[in-house]
């Protein structure tokens, strides 16, 4: 029978964040379709929340690595600590959610441990009793399912694939593992975080909306008008009311580059598509963007899809939105903050 195990960091509140419980959830229907069971390992500053949910989740073990130098994501300590949970559970199959702080040591720790590791993944199934899990390659083009024989097998869930795991809390002894870094010690000290200017950040991967702006927002306005500075206030506006992830087209995303007046926001890291990312969001609205497909593959992943646009023709209503809204972006978006501002 292959031994399971969850790895799980806590957030600085000390609670698991949405990745991490989507990583319940797989390591639960794993471990239930392989007739398993799965134990959870955790790492931070303070693990006694999570591990009730953990526990309430059904884990028959939980490990944990505690304490203030596990506050922050730091190779050093995180791989000490992973290294050690790891030699505890001595699991054949190590489930984690891919998060930046995971992502960055867990390869390392796979090495270590003559393993092998699969990252993004999407989907996990068993068949013929052992497990498969699905990937995307080539910009969400083609679709792999890898199935292995090596042991550990590191698989890392792409965050937004899975429904994040719900129940109740439940006590649970824990098992604390000591790690040897008061000896070894660490040489980076992480004293903090610096956060972009208001309005800088505007790509949320865990958002409930993605809104795309497109070039139109930087047009001609039936006016005779660019209106790019009500643009940017619009849609600023509209992100701080609705924590919405910013996407942009490759038409707006370029601008900069080309010189032209464009939205100060907007960088090639918020542009959608083909040549863009494909994020998960359950729901998305594009605003003055045309639909074009280049576009619309980035949309491959967001479950419910909205549009603005002047134009009734435009590829949104072409079959790729669920609902077109056909008018003027200003005058709609304007209309929303309002609606947004009153609650
Ligand atoms: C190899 C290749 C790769 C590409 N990769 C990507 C990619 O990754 N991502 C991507 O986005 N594109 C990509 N493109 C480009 C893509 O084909 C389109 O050119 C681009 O998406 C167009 O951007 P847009 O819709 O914002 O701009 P436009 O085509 O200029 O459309 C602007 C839209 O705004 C509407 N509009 C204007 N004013 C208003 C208003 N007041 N209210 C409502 N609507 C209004 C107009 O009706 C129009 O439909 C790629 C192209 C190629 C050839």
């Amino acid at each position: 029978m292959e031994k399971i195990v969850v790895l799980l960091h806590t957030e600085p509140d000390g609670t698991l964040s949405r990745p991490a419980l989507e990583a319940l959830t797989v390591v639960r229907s794993l471990a239930a379709d392989l007739g398993s069971e799965f134990a959870a390992a955790l790492v931070g500053e303070s693990v006694q929340e999570a591990a009730g949910l953990v526990a309430g989740a059904g884990a028959s073990s939980i490990y944990a690595v505690e304490g203030s130098d596990f506050h922050h994501a730091r190779y050093t300590s995180d791989a000490v600590a992973l290294d050690a949970l790891c030699r505890r559970a001595a699991a054949d199959l190590v489930v984690a959610p891919g998060t930046s702080r995971w992502n960055r040591v867990l390869p390392g720790i796979a090495c270590r441990f003559g393993g092998r590791i699969d990252t993004h993944v999407c989907d996990i199934n068993v068949e013929g009793g052992a497990p498969v899990v699905t990937r995307w390659y080539y910009r969400q083009r083609m679709k792999a399912r890898i199935g292995r024989t090596q042991r550990p097998w590191f698989i890392v869930c792409d965050p937004g694939s899975f429904s994040a795991f719900e129940g109740e809390v439940k006590e649970v002894p824990i098992e604390p593992i000591a790690t040897p870094l008061a000896e070894t010690g660490f040489k980076t000290e992480v004293v903090g975080f610096q956060k972009p200017a208001e309005g800088g950040q505007t790509i949320r991967p865990d958002a409930e909306l993605l809104f795309v702006a497109g070039a139109g927002w930087t047009k001609m306005q039936p006016d005779g008008n660019a209106r790019v500075g009500d643009a940017e206030r619009l849609i600023l506006s509209f992100l701080k009311s609705t924590r919405a992830s910013l996407g942009g087209s490759k038409s707006m995303v370029d601008l900069s580059s080309e010189g032209q007046e464009t939205l100060a926001f907007m960088t090639h890291l918020n542009q959608i598509g083909q040549t863009g990312a494909t994020p998960r969001h359950p729901k998305g609205l594009s605003t003055c963007c045309h639909g074009e497909e280049p576009h619309v593959v980035g949309w491959r992943f967001i479950t419910e899809r909205r549009a603005v646009n002047l134009d009734p023709n435009c590829g949104w209503a072409q079959g790729k939105a669920d609902v077109l809204y056909v008018g003027d972006a200003f005058e709609i978006i304007s209309k929303v903050n309002e609606l947004l501002a009153e609650g």
